[in-house]
């Protein structure tokens, strides 16, 4: 068969181009190691110099691999049984849509109580990996030894991104030309390894992108959380305030995600972006590993909070989720069917595509109100950590850079895409994230 090497014509260079796809992996798995060690030294200072090295015999640990390899075909096995509904995505260069088992889904028939946009959801992967847990705490398992074993799960972790990026670098090269994705075949193959030059690489009807975006990072971050609390009732009796929020606020968060598994499918991750590194990495090694760094934290470093601190920071996480959730499901809403009556009255305008923009509700307050949301969610992650120090808040100003870029890089995707109707949009909805601010 032929491979095929065509570049996309106008493939313009994100992430810094090549310089950034070569720094950016060797950077990012140094950067999720040393946070992870630093958070677990008494004095957890980012700023320490000399930095936190860990020995090296504590970065490999073969019981880590076999987890992390049996985490992933756990996580498989869940996402091939056939249950729920399937889906089909948005449409493909070539006309095209593949179709998505929604595993999170079930159909309306099987779970008619449980309705929720038109759909009714019971999380498989993650409620069958709940009952495994619980069946395994019963039967005296040592969760709280994922704390031990973090450096090197993080490590495999880590391997496994590389080595699958690797594979999918490769394929790329056997798969017809409409199904690359537009930024990620620039025939630059560092910057291609980087970016991916698939877009929806499958392995028969398994695909590989959707299947990591949401279950063995999303689902693994929430179980090395839930590691963390046991640590904690291990060292201290009880698990804290603090830790009680920080686990329930991120399940609710991931449990969300899961629940609404089909709005996933209208995200730039699937739409627009390929399955290389960066999403590999970031949905493998990433998110676990750097997510999970409060609970992580908390366990050598309590923390007590007031009753008033606690409403206060339950409040904070309760606006930002009602902000990130109504405003994703109306844009996903509408995106789906436009003519629905949640969103039929909304104010739009035309683009020349065909396709309308809405410029009312919540996509007329600020262009980008679920990154709102998710930035008040990630700053109530982190203040039940308290104020001595700053490795808990990584997440909200690494997540404050990550969304400001990416909205950047989505308003460059859109004014390509609308032109004059996006202008007109901007100069509705002149602010991006933050009413009146940015
Ligand atoms: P969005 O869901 O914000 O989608 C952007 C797309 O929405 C645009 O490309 C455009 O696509 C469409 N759109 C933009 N404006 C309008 C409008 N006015 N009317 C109708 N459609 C519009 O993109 P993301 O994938 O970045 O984010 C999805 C969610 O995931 C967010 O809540 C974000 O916070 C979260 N997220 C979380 C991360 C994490 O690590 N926790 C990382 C990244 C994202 P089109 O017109 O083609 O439909």
């Amino acid at each position: 068969m032929k491979l095929n090497k065509q570049k996309s014509p106008q493939a313009e260079k994100e992430f810094g181009g090549t310089l950034g796809a070569t720094c950016i992996p060797v950077f990012l798995p140094l950067t999720v190691l040393y946070l992870l060690c630093v958070c677990r030294s008494p004095a957890a200072s980012v700023l320490q110099w000399p930095p936190v090295l860990p020995p090296t015999a504590q970065l490999w640990d073969p019981l880590a691999l076999v987890l992390i390899l049996g985490w992933m075909a756990l996580q498989s096995f869940f996402y091939l049984l056939p249950m729920g509904k399937v889906s089909e995505g948005m449409v493909l260069t070539d006309g095209s849509r593949l179709k998505y088992p929604i595993n999170g889904v079930i159909d309306l028939e099987l779970c008619r109580p449980l309705v929720h946009n038109d759909l009714s959801c019971c999380f498989h992967a993650l409620c069958v990996t709940a009952v495994l847990l619980t069946l395994s705490l019963w039967l005296g398992m040592p969760l709280g030894y994922l704390f031990e074993l973090l450096l090197p799960l993080a490590v495999c972790a880590i391997g496994v991104s590389f080595l699958l990026s690797l594979y999918l670098y490769i394929c790329s090269f056997w798969a017809p030309h409409h199904a690359l994705a537009q930024g990620g075949n620039t025939g630059n193959p560092l910057y291609d390894f980087f970016m991916g030059r698939e877009l929806n690489p499958r392995i028969g009807s398994f695909d590989l992108k959707y299947f990591c975006e949401l279950r063995p990072g999303l689902i693994g971050w929430v179980v090395i959380n839930l590691g963390m609390l046991m640590k904690e009732v291990e060292l201290r009796d009880s698990a804290s305030l603090a830790m009680i929020l920080v686990n329930s606020f991120q399940l609710l968060y991931v449990a969300d995600a899961l629940w609404n598994e089909e709005a996933v499918l209208t995200t730039m991750d699937i739409v627009h972006d390929g399955f290389g590194f960066m999403l590999v990495f970031g949905d493998l090694a990433w998110v676990p590993f750097t997510y999970s760094l409060q609970a992580a934290f908390l366990v050598v470093h309590p923390q007590s909070l007031s009753p008033l601190g606690a409403t206060a920071i339950i409040t904070l996480n309760g606006a930002g989720y009602y902000i990130f959730r109504k405003s994703n499901s109306q844009k996903n809403q509408f995106r789906r069917n436009p003519t629905h009556p949640s969103v039929a009255n909304l104010e739009t305008i035309a683009t020349a595509t065909g396709k309308r923009l809405l410029v009312s509700g919540w996509w007329g307050l600020v262009r980008h109100p679920n990154y709102l949301g998710d930035l008040l969610m990630a700053l109530a992650w982190s203040l039940p950590c308290g104020f001595n120090h700053l490795l808990p808040y990584f997440y909200v100003v690494y997540f404050t850079v990550l969304l400001i870029h990416r909205e950047a890089r989505d308003e460059r995707h859109c004014r390509a895409k609308y032109g004059l109707a996006w202008d007109s949009y901007c100069r509705r909805v002149p602010y991006r994230i933050f009413p009146y601010i940015y």
